[in-house]
């Protein structure tokens, strides 16, 4: 491929944030962002697995969720491999959840079975998937603060492996539904331990003021001298129908450094084994959550599966020599880090617009100077990524349906939605003879934008197409006007 230093390539505007470069050439996909096997044809088109995206906006139109289902798997499996090997001397390998509120339907589910990892879920809708993809319970975990009674007699019709406990009023409603079934509940607590890791760095502080676990904090409950957590363990060491696995925690997301996972090991395992001499008892398991980061744009530098794994192994490994215990055997539930940078939204480029924007002087006395920012209106928008809107996510975005000689031109792209907040991607460089018609593909949509999906101004929302072996097949239908009115009690059944 050519290197593009388009004649009059503009500096970088004023109005882009410090940290986007503009790129050398504008029709190169930027590593680490996309999944493996997209590629640029010879004519300039974006591919995966060899089908142009003009051949998927044809057969399945758009917006479109366009998934790589080797991706997928290799993703998976990576994580499995690298984790097993990290612990194989400490706890013969690691249990990996995949965290199902990512993206969740049959085919995935099938997909994380079928590559050794199980399945977390966080409601009975989920658990309905798990099920109808066949998933065994004793592969399932599942989540929530809120559990209905109804959902935890799913969790125990299904035999789920684990219903992570949230509260110590949820422990005693799971204590009390399976002891009226005759059954033994299989629990572990979900802890709160004080660390919020952020992209770089992690913070540690005493006390939680949030809606999730159990507080470690030695006066969070009114006992004299007893944490929320360690009430937790008294009462569910002592309820017979329920078997405590052990604890758990999730310090956060979108997490690059293995600093804040490892804290977080080291504090549970010491609470651990405090727990396990006081109350006579064993936790043979332990799982420390998900949360690992992907690229979203060509700044952002996950690291490798095995080097968190190493670095979280050993912790585990010397934290428990330290404290004389028998090593639990360790679980995870990454979510992101699987499916996020298997897909990206492929999107029909419509109206275009530039807005003249005042950037101040710098100094005293020298008069605000206007520039450009071109405003690239996409057919989807906040009903299919709301994580711009809820997160400010930073997303990028490539010219898919040709190259282009073009001069970069900083362009933020937008939906269609009746919201001026309806941004996909905030700041990104595109030829400056992006027009209607054009297709764009935003990469890294994998994770939490299928499944945050809505109907917001009667959008259908998009269909899911994975690809594998050259071959393209919907693993989720888009919806139809017909799907939009459906519900609507003036119209449906009459
Ligand atoms: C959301 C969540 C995960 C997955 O987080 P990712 O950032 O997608 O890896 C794992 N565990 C729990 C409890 C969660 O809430």
């Amino acid at each position: 491929m050519t290197t593009n230093t388009a004649p009059n390539s503009p500096q970088a505007s004023p109005l882009a944030p410090e940290w986007l470069a503009v790129p050398e050439d504008l029709n190169v996909l930027q590593a680490p962002m996309w999944a493996a096997g997209v590629e640029k044809n010879d004519v300039g088109e974006v591919t995966i697995d060899g089908i142009s995206v003009s051949d998927l906006k044809e057969q399945f139109g758009t917006p479109l969720f366009v998934m790589s289902e080797s991706d997928f798997r290799s993703r998976a499996r990576a994580f499995k491999d690298a984790f097993d090997d990290a612990f194989a001397d400490i706890c013969g390998g690691v249990d990996v959840y995949y965290a199902g509120k990512s993206f969740l339907c049959t085919a995935v589910a099938q997909w994380v079975a079928e590559e050794g990892l199980r399945l977390d879920t966080c409601s009975g809708g989920e658990l309905a998937v798990a099920a109808r993809a066949g998933i065994p319970g004793a592969n399932l975990g599942l989540h929530g603060n809120n559990k209905s009674d109804a959902e935890i007699n799913r969790a125990l019709d299904m035999k789920v492996g684990r219903i992570v406990v949230d509260s110590l009023d949820e422990l005693e409603r799971v204590a009390k539904i399976a002891s009226s079934r005759g059954e033994i509940a299989k629990v572990m607590l979900r802890l709160t331990p004080g660390v919020h890791a952020h992209t770089h760095e992690f913070i540690a502080t005493a006390h939680e003021d949030q809606k999730f676990g159990l507080s470690m904090a030695e006066d969070s409950t009114e006992e004299a001298g007893l944490s929320a957590a360690e009430e937790a363990v008294a009462a569910a060491t002592s309820y017979p129908s329920v078997e405590l696995l052990g604890l758990h925690c999730h310090i956060g997301s979108q997490i690059f450094e293995a600093d804040g996972f490892a804290l977080a090991a080291e504090k549970l395992l010491g609470f651990q084994a405090a727990m396990q001499a006081k109350y006579s008892v064993i936790l043979p398991e332990l799982d420390l959550g998900g949360g690992y980061g992907i690229a979203y744009t060509p700044v952002d530098t996950p690291r490798p599966a095995a080097e968190i794994a190493q670095a979280m192994a050993a912790v585990v490994r010397s934290k428990c020599a330290e404290l004389g215990i028998e090593a639990p055997r360790v679980s995870i539930e990454p979510g992101r880090a699987i499916v996020g940078s298997t897909t990206f939204t492929l999107y029909e480029v419509g109206t275009l617009k530039t807005v003249r924007v005042d950037v101040p002087g710098t100094e005293k006395g020298l008069e605000n100077v206007t520039y450009p920012r071109r405003y690239v209106s996409v057919d989807g928008g906040m009903s299919d990524n709301a994580r711009p809107v809820l997160y400010d996510a930073d997303y990028s975005a490539i010219l898919a349906s040709r190259d282009s000689d073009a001069a970069p031109q900083l362009s933020r792209v937008v939906g269609k939605h009746c919201e001026s907040g309806d941004i996909v991607v905030r700041d990104v460089y595109l030829p400056a003879d992006v027009a209607a018609g054009d297709l764009l593909a935003v990469p890294g949509t994998g994770a939490y934008c299928w499944a945050l999906s809505s109907n917001y101004n009667y959008l259908a929302r998009p269909g899911v197409v994975a690809v594998r072996d050259g071959a393209a097949r919907l693993i989720v239908r888009g919806e139809t006007e017909e799907d939009l009115l459906n519900r609507d009690m003036g119209v449906a059944n009459v």
